[in-house]
């Protein structure tokens, strides 16, 4: 029996980070930049306002106040979007709309709550009821992004906020590490997909698609080989459409039942090592390596739905992070108090499903309910 830490290691060992690709911006969501973005402009581009209200000249504004407004006249309108060409002289203002450049000769934005602007629209004039310093209610060219700077590093993980940012430099597309693609074969002869009639005696593909799905929430391209037939020959064939995958993760077949073939055709399609783990659920556990064009790693989980989720997650995702740059590997941890009588029989490591919740600042974690290998909803009711 080897630990989970030992299996991990073991496993990791033959992941390799992925080569990079140019996607455009909306598809890189949770990638890794391999490239370094720096700016050829500045961001914001000049000097604008941040505010609706006037620019002025901020010595025209020297003692001005509600009971005494200072009266200047007002030169036109500039919007955002539009380059216009207004200078101020002392003794004038420019209205002025939230981002548009601020004209010549004016150092501060006064904000219309703070004119007489509400009276006098309009007007030819505008009273200023406040004193406003230097910079006041100005966005600074280049204060967001410098012209040159370098406003991505590689290896940042792409959010949201960074598809703007290369969205605000222009960009669309960008290189990143590219998503792996996981086959996924599952075996059975007791298994019918979803949408087929279902025989006496036959189940649901659940495994299929929990797994594809984990693949793709984890930043992975699932390939679904379908089901494959407790045979050889078919197992041999399923395996052939993953040839092209970046991984390989069977489900069933892996412990003793009568039927076990796929550890019997990995032995003979490359180099395979069978685990026990010390962990529960999971127990039974293949991993190897397909030989190829080029080599694949193949991981063989154990058939039970709750094992199958288990051990993705403790092995198959760290795999795909790592394949994908990312770090860190681990899932994030937190200490909980237990509200119930976990049995721990064998000494293997228990993975329970838990209803984690926060009470006076201590985590406490409740199962989910029988917590049985086969018992699928005992997962989808977890958080942790
Ligand atoms: P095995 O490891 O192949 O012996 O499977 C263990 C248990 O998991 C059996 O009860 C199977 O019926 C069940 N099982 C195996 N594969 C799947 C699957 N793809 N979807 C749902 N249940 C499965
Ligand atoms: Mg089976």
């Amino acid at each position: 029996m080897i630990s989970v830490e030992q299996a991990l290691d073991r496993i990791l060992g033959y992941i390799r980070v992925l080569d990079s690709d140019e996607v455009p911006i909306l598809d890189c969501l949770g990638q890794v930049l391999a490239e370094e973005v720096s700016a050829t402009f500045n961001i914001p581009p000049r000097d604008n306002s941040a505010m609706d209200g006037y620019a002025v000249r901020s010595q025209d504004t020297q003692g001005a106040s509600r009971q005494s407004p200072r009266r200047l006249r007002v030169l036109g309108t500039a919007a955002a979007g539009a380059v216009s060409d207004y200078a101020l002289l002392p003794g004038t203002a420019v209205r002025i709309m939230t981002g548009a450049f601020l004209p010549q000769g004016a150092d501060s934005v006064v904000r219309f709550e703070d004119t007489d602007e509400a009276s006098r629209e309009g007007m030819a004039e505008i009273g200023i009821q406040r004193e406003v310093a230097e910079g006041w209610d100005i966005r600074r060219a280049g204060e967001d992004i410098a012209r040159g700077a370098r406003v991505l590093g590689r290896g940042t993980v792409i959010s949201p906020a960074e598809i703007g940012v290369l969205a605000s430099l222009g960009r669309t597309t960008v290189r990143v590490i590219r998503r792996p693609v996981v086959a996924i074969l599952t075996t059975g002869d007791e298994l019918v997909d979803a949408g087929e009639p279902l025989p006496e005696g036959k189940i649901y593909n659940s495994n299929g698609y929990s797994l594809a799905a984990l693949v793709r929430f984890y930043g992975g391209i699932p390939k679904m080989l379908g089901i494959a037939r407790d045979s050889e020959t078919s197992v041999v064939a399923g395996l052939r459409g993953g040839l092209d995958a970046d991984m390989l993760v069977t489900s069933g077949g892996v412990s003793r039942g009568d039927y076990d073939v796929v550890k019997d055709v990995l032995a003979k399609q490359g180099e395979i090592s069978f685990w026990t783990v010390c962990m529960k659920p999971g127990k039974p556990l293949a991993f190897g390596v397909i030989k190829g064009d080029r080599d694949i790693p193949h991981l063989g989980l154990p058939g039970n739905p709750v094992s199958v989720m288990v051990t993705f997650e403790m092995f198959v995702r760290p795999a795909i992070l790592k394949m994908l740059g990312k770090q860190p590997l681990n899932k994030p941890t937190i200490d909980a108090i237990i509200e119930n009588t976990v049995a721990n029989t064998d000494g293997r490591r228990v993975y329970a499903r838990v209803i984690v919740s926060k009470r006076q600042g201590q985590y406490f974690a409740r199962l989910t309910g029988p917590q049985g290998s086969g018992i699928l909803t005992s997962v989808s009711r977890a958080n942790g």
